[in-house]
């Protein structure tokens, strides 16, 4: 049986679901294919890939988190902004994923999970990899994809514009629950709320938003709720409550509209 789940989004498009609900994405061109991450790493996932594609297939991460980068060893050519150059060390480092792995999955009630704790452990850490920078175009032959970066949840997260299809794969930079900002790497409240600004000023470029985790595609609107978040944990007058987390640090959560932001306070 197959770790993954694959949806179509349209005849060159497939969200692929891993077991902890994890989201990767695979864009088709003429000529070649981009994967959008490669979830936590559980196996099969070139088997699955290459059931969809006969094209050569490269890899962009949207950020080097352990959850979107965990299948990286399994392909030739993997990009990331250089910026997640130390989240990506941090990830694969033995200790951290020691601790951090258990700890995301040991409470999930699914005995197939959490026999595969040790391999997602002892992964092997892809080398090589290639450094991309903000307006990089992915050119897959009739089809483009081009890097925004939007740095906050980490300082090189970027979102991924397909303009002709009107998609955006953002990656953890805009979901329809909430975004983590209280990581020891993540950038300030103003520095996300800047990305935010950013994306929401190409609006007309996309109607559709795929992240890497949750409800699936969103809307644009979702984007200037995390503005109008930040803005009010900037002014005083956010809705906040205390969130213990034993695993990636206490911190604070604000909540606006459908939507919250996880922080340490303004800094
Ligand atoms: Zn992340």
């Amino acid at each position: 049986m197959s770790n993954f789940e694959v949806y179509e989004i349209d005849q060159h498009t497939w969200r692929i679901e891993d077991p902890i609900k994890v989201y990767m994405y695979l864009v088709e061109g003429e000529n070649s294919a981009l994967l959008i991450d490669t979830g936590m790493g559980f196996e099969g996932l070139d088997i699955t890939v290459r059931s969809l594609t006969d094209k050569p297939v490269e890899v962009i991460n949207t950020h080097g988190h352990l959850d979107h980068t965990g299948s990286d060893h399994l392909f030739e050519n993997v990009n990331i902004m250089d910026l997640e150059k130390d989240v990506v060390k941090e990830h694969m480092g033995l200790e951290y994923r020691k601790v951090l792995i258990p700890g995301l999955l040991g409470s999930i009630d699914s005995d197939r999970i959490r026999s595969e704790i040790e391999k997602l452990v002892n992964i092997p850490e892809k080398k090589d990899m290639k450094y991309v920078g903000e307006g990089h175009i992915f050119d897959l032959g009739g089809r483009q994809l081009e890097v925004i970066w939007t740095p906050g949840h980490t300082p090189g997260s970027i979102c991924l514009l397909d303009t002709e299809n009107r998609q955006l794969f953002s990656g953890d930079s805009v979901c329809s629950m909430g975004v983590l900002l209280h990581l020891d790497h993540s950038m300030s409240l103003s520095i996300y709320r800047d990305s935010m600004e950013k994306l929401y000023g190409m609006r007309d470029r996309f109607d559709s938003i795929y992240p890497g985790h949750h409800e699936v595609p969103i809307d644009s609107e979702y984007i200037q709720e995390y503005m109008g978040c930040a803005d009010k944990i900037l002014s005083g007058e956010a809705a906040t409550v205390e969130m213990p987390d034993e695993v990636l640090g206490d911190a604070l959560l604000s909540t606006h509209r459908r939507i919250g932001i996880v922080h340490k306070g303004i800094i």
